[in-house]
């Protein structure tokens, strides 16, 4: 068992982080075996996705699910909203293992939650199968028909995404525009096809690669993009290196052969470890923080999760991303501090204070 895992020990566990909840959901006709950590509920209701994988261990699951829900209570903490931080993980193949009756027994382990955790889609789960969990329960989100339905937050990811590139740009360049500033984009999904259009209207230059060859010969037509061997994205000679495909991209050897200047893109955990944050830092990499800078997509459904959907508001918030960035850019400089680390201690700071409001209210009074 790796360094750190769960040895039939969560609390002790070295992702565990004084997780509010942890539950085991199990079903044995429908062969569920879901876990859901909370992880903190000062601010609100925890929402975030529920990632269906088939874990190699249990331990490797629980390990998962502990830093995917702390990774959501500091996303929609910096992201301002009323939201607290949670995840699912059901360990299973998404391709062969699941049926009706498993997303139905999922969506009853969310409702014994009793709102809780609110569901949404994340790896290995779409967003149909979120409608089949809301036969179950009211408590999931993200949906693409009925009330208030938020839709694909993809486009919004990619939104606040190019918001915070281009605010990362005009701090380290001093440029007010992308046109000329050489980007390099790893992964052409969701998100990263939203964000090349973006780009390439802006005058971007950009480097692209996926593993879909097609995917890559499209976006290489439509925005006159150079295209580069998947290996070697990472160290293209460019201004912005914008990782929106895998997690861990920014490693030890990653590091050495990197040559942009700014790292800033949608994929989630881009840091292998925390002092990868510091080793930016060290060689003048200007990093915007994951979850902060990819956070459009959490607020659409948000929008969902919390009033009427209301569009305009949703880009309202999403355009509030680059503030809360050039904060964290400032503030790391003025403490001489990797941004990453900054970014942490503002998500904590914020948690605190929201826990202490909530001890005594009427300190959020006076706050107010
Ligand atoms: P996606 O599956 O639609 O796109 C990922 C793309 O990356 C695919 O085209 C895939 O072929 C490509 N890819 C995989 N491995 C690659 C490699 N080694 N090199 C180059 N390309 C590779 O996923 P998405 O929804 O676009 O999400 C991308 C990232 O952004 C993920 O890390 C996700 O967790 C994160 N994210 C997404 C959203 C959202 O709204 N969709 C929100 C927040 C964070």
């Amino acid at each position: 068992m790796a360094d750190g895992a769960v040895t039939g020990n969560v609390f002790g566990a070295t992702d565990f982080d004084d997780h509010e909840l942890v539950v085991f959901g199990r079903d044995k006709d429908s062969g569920l075996k879901a876990i859901v950590a909370v992880h903190d509920t000062a601010l609100g209701p925890a929402c975030g996705g529920c990632r269906m994988w088939p874990y190699a261990t249990e331990a490797e699951a629980v390990r998962d699910v502990l830093r995917l829900s702390r990774g959501m209570s500091y996303k929609n903490a910096m992201a301002g909203l009323p939201l607290g931080g949670g995840k699912s993980v059901i360990i299973g193949d998404s391709r062969t293992g699941k049926s009706e009756a498993l997303l139905r027994a999922f969506g009853r382990v969310v409702d014994s939650l009793g709102g809780r955790y609110i569901a949404a889609e994340d790896v290995g789960i779409t967003v149909a199968d979120v409608h089949v969990m809301g036969q179950e329960t009211r408590h999931v989100a993200g949906l693409n028909k009925g009330h208030d339905a938020s839709g694909d937050p993809s486009p919004f990811t990619a939104y606040g995404v190019y918001l915070g590139i281009k605010a990362a740009v005009r701090h380290k360049l001093g440029a007010e525009s992308l046109k000329g500033v050489r980007v390099a984009v790893q992964g052409l999904g969701n998100v990263g096809g939203h964000l090349v259009r973006r780009l390439a209207d802006e005058g971007a230059v950009l480097t692209v690669s996926d593993i879909h060859a097609e995917t890559v010969a499209r976006v290489v037509d439509a925005c006159g993009a150079t295209a580069v061997d998947p290996a070697r994205i990472h160290a293209a000679d460019v201004d912005v290196f914008a990782p929106c495909a895998l997690g861990a991209v920014i490693n030890p050897e990653s590091l050495d052969a990197l040559k942009a200047g700014i790292v800033a893109g949608g994929a989630n955990n881009q840091l292998s470890t925390d002092a990868m944050g510091a080793a930016l830092r060290q060689r003048g990499v200007l990093y915007a923080p994951d979850y902060v800078i990819n956070a459009g997509g959490i607020i659409n459904v948000a929008g969902e999760v919390l009033h009427g959907y209301d569009r305009a508001e949703v880009l309202r918030q999403v355009e509030r991303i680059p503030a809360t960035l050039t904060d964290i850019f400032r503030r790391a400089e003025r403490e001489d501090r990797p941004t990453s680390a900054i970014a942490d201690e503002m998500a904590r700071e914020r948690l605190a204070a929201a826990r202490a409001a909530k001890r005594n209210p009427a300190l959020a009074r006076v706050a107010e």
